[in-house]
């Protein structure tokens, strides 16, 4: 798989509301980016730090993947995103591993990037999701 670093880690809040002054008062990061990403049903915030971003996960339906993820475990590290290169080439070689995927071919995500998700009963109960950069 060699990820060449981690391109986000997800994390899920009640709010972006009250989690975005958080982020830029106390750690000094500097939000760049609010999207909404309808599919997912979720708003996201987004934060640099080195190569790698925060993203913030605020859910728009109780019923959305992050919706649920509140309900039952609070707010918290959601995912874990590595970034690769030839997204579905990497994600062939997983399931012939044995590692079942959410998605068995790339969708897009915020920022324009190709993403899958690995499921998380494989992943040592880490979500983690696989990002492409299609741009590179
Ligand atoms: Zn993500």
């Amino acid at each position: 798989m060699k990820p060449t670093h981690i391109e986000h880690l997800g994390i899920a809040v009640r709010s972006l509301e009250t989690a975005i002054p958080y982020f830029e008062n106390i750690l000094g990061l500097e939000c760049y980016a609010i999207e909404e990403v309808a599919e997912q049903k979720v708003k996201t915030a987004f934060f640099k730090i080195g190569q790698t971003k925060i993203e913030l996960l605020e859910s728009t339906d109780p019923e959305g993947p992050v919706g649920k993820f509140i309900e039952s475990r609070g707010e918290g590290v959601h995912h874990i995103a590595f970034a690769v290169e030839n997204l579905q080439e990497k994600l062939d070689k997983a399931a012939e591993k044995g590692v079942r995927l959410i998605d068995k071919t790339p969708r897009k995500g915020a920022e324009g990037l190709n993403i899958a998700f690995l499921h998380p009963k494989f992943t040592l109960g880490v979500l983690t999701e696989l990002c492409e950069d299609p741009n590179k």
